[in-house]
């Protein structure tokens, strides 16, 4: 397992209810494609979109 070449996910993270938030605006995302190795989920407060690899989910952070 090589995690030092993987970027940090600094655009979202999974909040306590189980969603995944986006961090700038803190609005709860939803999913809006899958694909066979990347979600993509949309932001309805700031219509952005953001792209996450299958492989980056287990590196989103948890909020606390
Ligand atoms: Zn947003």
């Amino acid at each position: 397992m090589d995690t030092s070449v993987s970027p940090r996910i600094v655009s979202v993270y999974w909040a306590l209810d189980g969603g995944i938030h986006h961090a700038s605006c803190g609005q709860r995302m939803v999913l809006q494609a899958r694909q066979p190795d990347a979600l993509h989920f949309a932001c309805l407060a700031c219509s952005e979109s953001v792209r996450l690899p299958i492989s980056a989910l287990a590196r989103i952070p948890v909020a606390t």
